[in-house]
């Protein structure tokens, strides 16, 4: 049996014991009640990863309790759901991740919930189309990662309240509200990271990483990008991509690039290595979050966190200047 389909078996065994129990008027083992009118319990949502999970928080505030099924260094292009993921997610009231296939081996796990009748969320589904990055190396499909234009993932907030307001319509107003405060905060951010890498000099306004999560950031702020892996992690880096990206730093005199928290990183170390064979010598300028967030007591432990790291690292590796880390 392969391994979805143990899972899909777990989703059925499940499926059947909530029904069960729903026709007894009690959720699981009777410890946990769930009417939709109840005031104090907070609904049971999941969001695939962190970066997801803030917008939900967010929006959703007390009114949730939002379980994230990937934390921090997790790559979501490579996770496969567990059987406690399929319980987490049946058990939820709405499950919400990014779409555009960033999740790419968890496709099946959400559309077999759908067609069960669960609430799945696409965030990005609320972008015009004409606002993604086409893939280049994929015909038709899109760049996921639309959290770095911090103007497009507004955009993804207002999905999500919609979402939360068609739910859960008593506490409309309130996930309202909530959008709104924080609609406001990332218009903040946006204006703070376009003055920020506005101070980098323009010939060394580029960022090269492991795996091309940074194109959004890139169009948005005004920095050419370079990834030696592609949009998925599944992909692996030829040796040529290697030495394409190498010679275009040795070329250009760059003077750092960056390793990425959700990416192991011996493509960097080989990206180094081919530079210096090459006679020129590129500084790690520091470790970005890509695809997931920091660790809780961190920094980059927020959506806003995450961006304003990023960019304080970026920044003074382009500047040259000394790394605090
Ligand atoms: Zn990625």
């Amino acid at each position: 049996m392969t391994r979805l389909a143990v899972l899909l078996g777990a989703l059925g065994a499940l499926a059947a014991i909530f029904l069960a129990a729903h026709e007894l008027g009690t959720a699981g083992a009777g410890t946990r009640r769930q009417h939709p009118g109840d005031e104090r319990t907070p609904l049971p949502v999941v969001a695939t990863t962190g970066i997801v999970a803030d917008a939900v928080r967010a929006v959703g505030g007390e009114r949730l309790r939002v379980q994230t099924l990937m934390g921090p260094g997790v790559d979501p292009h490579l996770y496969k759901a567990s059987e406690g993921d399929v319980t987490r997610m049946a058990e939820a009231r709405a499950i919400f991740y990014g779409g555009l296939h960033l999740e790419g081996k968890m496709a099946e796990v959400l559309a077999e919930l759908a067609t069960r009748g669960a609430l799945t969320v696409a965030v990005t589904d609320g972008i015009p189309r004409a606002r993604l990055r086409r893939a280049a190396e994929f015909a038709g499909l899109y760049d996921p990662h639309v959290w770095f234009d911090v103007a497009l993932w507004q955009e993804v907030v207002r999905t999500v309240e919609g979402a939360l307001a068609k739910l859960d319509p008593a506490h409309a107003e309130a996930y309202r509200a909530r959008a709104a405060r924080h609609l406001a905060e990332l218009r903040a951010l946006d204006e703070e990271v376009r003055a920020k890498v506005a101070t980098v000099p323009r010939s060394q306004r580029m960022l090269i990483t492991a795996h091309d999560a940074f194109g959004y950031y890139g169009r948005a702020y005004g920095l050419e990008v370079h990834g030696v892996q592609g949009l998925s992690t599944a992909a692996e880096a030829g040796a040529a991509d290697v030495q394409r990206v190498a010679e275009l730093i040795a070329r250009r005199r760059i003077p750092a690039i960056f390793v990425e928290s959700s990416v192991p990183p011996r493509i960097i170390e080989a990206l180094r290595a081919a530079v210096r064979a090459r006679g020129f010598e590129v500084r790690v300028g520091g470790e970005l979050y890509s695809d997931a967030l920091g660790d809780p007591a961190g920094p980059a432990a927020t959506y806003a966190g995450m961006v304003r790291t990023n960019t304080d690292t970026i920044v003074r590796a382009l500047r040259g200047e000394e790394q605090r880390r």
